[in-house]
């Protein structure tokens, strides 16, 4: 029997009018089920929103979940993106079937992107080889050097992980598989920007890297009040410091060598084409989020029943990407922006960040404002001019790695200066201040002897 006479519902013959060519889904086969039991994780509570459920997605729900992707896409590229939980707790042969249903339902001239987020641990050399036969991109949740790492990121018995996690990683260096280094920015590892960055570009090697900054509200009664957020997470201030310390590294090493995503989402918003990722996007409501059981969400951050769409055993998945909920979802995050937002002179590469983190008040009061918004503000008005250059490089079809070449002669220029200024004259840098008892601080410390 043809298996596909079961999955239901079909393709509708007229696709609706504002039906995107392409989305981003997260698909959870393990729902919120994890092996670990990370602190500041926002996800693992959402298992309360199925009570009794085993949280395993079923092989005919994956069938139907992989032919109403590739059916739903009218782009040459389509993206299969497992997230969770921990979806490798399903086990490799889920996933190798996923690979046949993939085969199965893919048309001439499309080509599958496969992607999966994990914690690593149980990544062993079969996981890696299997990643590697099929150009999985593997993105590893890793929080810096074992100190940083093991203080928030444990096992459900509390055990630290960063060796399962490096373990994981050694199977996937071996065989060559392509992977991103996921790291969320808590108070644990905030206040130590180079150290993090160095750490992930020397020691594990990592070429692509992507920021996630904590932001977690207090909860009474399981409902978010006012501004206030956990110990773990950061601030808006520690947050612009982090990626402008970072930016300082990046930029006079390793720009075209490690890709940091937030730095090249900023390059797009300033070169003025599509950022890439909602965050920094004027609308968003094209990264959807699918639970086990075929439950649609608007996005990864609201898996709340406000936010489902419906379920895609009822409903094509493309009905309800482009749904009026959906769409006004989207719109939402452009139509709520604060006046404060949209007078912003940065307004062009934040665009107001993510709806989720929107929850205190303007200077005036008004409602709505990014938490972060002290942090975008001083990140993005200091790689203002480093951007514009880059920006300039790449209209006249150069490199914008051209721009270490600056940043190492800047350098040089500023050591000679501070080697011929006097220990009481004004320092260089503008502050007003004596020499001693600013840039020169370091060399009026009397040397021990
Ligand atoms: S709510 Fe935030 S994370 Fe979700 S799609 Fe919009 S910008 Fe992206
Ligand atoms: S930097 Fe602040 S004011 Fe400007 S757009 Fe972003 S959140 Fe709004």
């Amino acid at each position: 029997m043809d298996t596909t006479t079961a999955l239901l519902p079909a393709l509708p013959t007229t696709l609706p009018d504002n039906a995107p060519p392409a989305f981003h889904l997260l698909s959870k086969p393990t729902g919120a089920i994890c092996n670990l039991d990370c602190a500041y994780c926002f996800f693992l509570a959402k298992e309360m929103l199925y009570p009794g459920s085993r949280f395993r997605m079923a092989a005919e729900q994956l069938e139907n979940y992989l032919r109403q992707l590739i059916e739903s896409h009218r782009t040459p590229e389509i993206t299969i993106a497992w997230q969770g939980g921990e979806p490798t707790l399903m086990g490799l042969e889920f996933f190798r079937r996923s690979i046949e249903y993939a085969r199965k339902y893919v048309r001439p001239g499309q080509t599958i992107q496969h992607t999966i987020q994990t914690n690593g641990t149980l990544i062993d050399d079969e996981w890696a080889a299997f990643f590697k036969e099929h150009h999985f991109l593997v993105g590893l949740s890793i929080d810096g050097s074992r100190e940083m790492h093991d203080v928030y990121r444990q096992d459900k018995g509390g055990a630290p992980t960063f060796d399962k996690v490096m373990r994981g990683l050694s199977f996937l260096k071996k065989h060559g598989v392509e992977w991103n280094a996921l790291v969320t920015l808590n108070h644990a590892n905030v206040d130590h920007p180079v150290e993090v960055y160095r750490f992930l570009r020397d020691e594990c090697g990592a070429t692509f890297i992507q920021f996630i900054p904590i932001v977690e509200r207090l909860h009474e009664n399981g409902v978010p009040f006012g501004a206030a957020v956990t110990d773990r997470s950061v601030t808006a201030p520690q947050y612009g410091q982090f990626l402008i310390a970072v930016f300082e590294e990046w930029v006079r090493h390793d720009i075209a060598s490690v890709y940091v995503q937030m730095f090249d989402v900023a390059l797009a918003n300033w070169y003025g084409e599509p950022s890439g990722l909602c965050v920094f996007s004027k609308t968003c409501g094209t990264a959807l989020a699918l639970e086990h059981n075929g439950d649609l969400y608007s996005c990864d951050h609201f898996v709340e029943p406000a936010y489902r769409l419906g379920n895609i055993n009822q409903t094509h998945m493309i009905e309800l990407v482009a749904s009026d909920q959906q769409l006004k979802f989207g719109r939402d995050k452009f139509d709520t922006l604060p006046q404060y937002c949209l007078d912003c002179d940065v307004r062009f590469a934040c665009h107001g960040g993510c709806p989720k983190d929107r929850f205190i008040a303007t200077p005036d009061g008004e409602p709505g404002l990014n938490y972060l918004c002290a942090g975008y503000k001083a990140f993005f008005h200091h790689i203002d001019q480093p951007m514009q250059l880059m920006v300039r490089l790449l209209r006249q079809n150069r490199a914008p790695s051209e721009l270490m070449r600056l940043y190492a002669g800047q350098d040089q220029k500023w050591q000679d200066l501070l080697a011929k200024t006097g220990r009481n004259d004004l320092c260089p840098c503008g502050s007003g201040q004596k020499f001693k008892n600013c840039h020169g601080r370091e060399r009026a410390t009397p040397r021990s002897t």
